[in-house]
């Protein structure tokens, strides 16, 4: 077995094609690697292992020249990471937002890759991303953006090398807009190139809430192996997008009390409990005007307590949701956090460090790459039954969801209880055991060490 190098990690390593320089300083992505090499040394793989995962294998970095309403061009810059393709083809979603850089768009393929793997389907991992306030845009402007896109990325995605789906900012309608640049170059229907888009394109059944219902479902496991009632657990939600919005609703019908929501915009907080339909009705309603966003936010609705973000994470509630984004709960803040179990909705929101202290205090994470995992899972679903060209019902959908979903979490659980580990500590052993063992089975890597 070779030891995990201590050399620094690399960025990018194959740049198919560069417009500027790489930025050697996120954060995000150095805090990354360092909690894969500290989880990977508990995992007992091959030093190999974590050596092939410090080292992405590609990043395309475009530059994304769009025509905007009023004649002039202005220039973004789009990313497509596709960090490993062991255990299949890549797949990731693509945010517009102005923080995109090269070293999140790392850092969210790297989970990635070990969220595929969690949850035993056959994807590596990739993420896209443009640095872009989509807000911004005309509705006009924004499907040019999302075609300049596809047009820069099209020789590095397709559905045998990398897939697409929607993430922060993007969604089915956007999905739709790839979809149909693709098939325009390629002079063909490729529905499996893109997931999460819309159904008359080929979407599933139950993607859009896929990512709550997965969440929800970890929920409700945890809730069973503490035998606790839902009626009792009060939650705080950050971020009431497509994944924030479905968990909450989720789990109001279910019975747990939403007690605090937020969005960019602050938060809101009511003891009694939100009706989350219609918190979401009143987000919605600026929808129509502008036709891809809303303007709107929950601090509209009115009749509630006004609270900040930073407020809502420190709430004494029995469940903290963040789902908005990454690096929420740092050094910082955390101090000030008193749930005394968080589930990771959104993809990294907590740094290391903080987590280290948490987990100090005896806080319970359920960790990204398994609370998130349900968009994914769907999105396989929805390239499983493009290429099959055979749509499943929702009921087929939600229920092979249920059992992946399940048997990800008893399996992580099970290593946490019996080996007492933290449940992202044996979410990564399993991931990167499959890593090691499809690496070891391909065979023709002189290369690699076998233990
Ligand atoms: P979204 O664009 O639908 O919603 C994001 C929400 O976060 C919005 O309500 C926005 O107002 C809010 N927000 C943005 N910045 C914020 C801030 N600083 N504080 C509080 N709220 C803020 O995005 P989404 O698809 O729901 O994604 C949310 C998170 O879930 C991301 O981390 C994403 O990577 C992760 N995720 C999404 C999917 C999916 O299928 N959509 C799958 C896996 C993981």
């Amino acid at each position: 077995m070779s030891d995990i190098n201590d050399d620094p990690p690399g960025f990018a390593l194959s740049c198919i094609h560069t417009t500027g320089e790489l930025p050697m300083s996120e954060q995000t992505y150095l805090d990354a690697l360092s909690r894969l090499k500290a989880l990977g040394a508990h995992a007992g793989v091959s030093g190999d292992v974590i050596d092939l995962l410090r080292h992405p294998h590609a990043l395309l970095t475009a530059s994304l020249p769009v025509r905007m309403d009023d004649g002039s061009t202005r220039y973004f810059t789009g990313y497509r990471c596709r960090y490993n393709d062991i255990l299949g083809p890549t797949k990731g979603g693509v945010r517009f937002h102005p923080n995109v850089n090269s070293g999140e768009v790392q850092a969210l393929a790297l989970w990635m890759t070990i969220k595929c793997a969690v949850v035993g389907i056959p994807f590596g991992g990739a993420k896209g991303g443009v640095t872009v306030d989509p807000k911004s845009l005309s509705r006009m402007e924004l499907e040019r953006l999302t075609r300049a896109y596809m047009r820069a990325m099209v020789d590095f995605i397709g559905p045998d090398t990398d897939i697409p789906a929607p993430d922060v900012y993007t969604n089915a309608r956007i999905m739709g807009w790839m979809q149909d640049e693709y098939e325009t170059i390629r002079r063909g229907k490729w529905p499996a190139v893109v997931t999460g888009k819309p159904i008359a394109l080929g979407g599933s059944e139950g993607r859009e809430e896929a990512t709550g219902r997965g969440a929800f479902l970890c929920i409700e496991a945890l809730r069973r192996q503490h035998q606790r009632e839902a009626k009792d657990i009060r939650v705080a939600v950050q971020g009431f997008g497509n994944a924030g919005y479905n968990v909450a609703r989720l789990l109001q019908h279910a019975g747990y009390r939403i007690v605090a929501l937020s969005d960019s915009h602050g938060g809101i907080y009511s003891e009694a409990g939100f009706d989350i339909h219609s918190v979401w009705q009143d987000k919605q309603q600026s929808r129509e005007l502008h036709g891809v966003y809303c303007d709107g936010s929950v601090c509209h609705s009115v009749e509630h307590e006004k609270i900040t973000n930073e407020q809502l994470l420190a709430l004494d509630v029995d469940l903290l949701i963040p789902a908005a984004m990454e690096n929420v709960i740092t050094d910082n803040n955390v101090i000030s956090i008193r749930a005394p179990w968080i589930v990771e909705v959104a993809n990294g929101p907590i740094t290391s460090s903080a987590e280290a202290t948490l987990e100090r205090r005896g806080t319970l994470i359920v960790p990204d790459v398994l609370a998130n995992a349900g968009g994914v899972l769907v999105s396989y679903f929805e390239w499983v039954q493009n290429r099959a060209g055979y749509p499943w019902t929702l009921e087929q959908v939600n229920t092979r969801l249920q059992e992946r979903i399940e048997n990800a979490f008893q399996a992580i659980w099970d290593r946490h209880i019996h080996e007492e580990r933290s449940l992202r500590n044996a979410a990564y052993t399993i991931a990167l055991l499959r890593i090691e063992e499809a690496l070891v089975i391909h065979g023709s890597k002189g290369y690699f060490q076998e233990k």
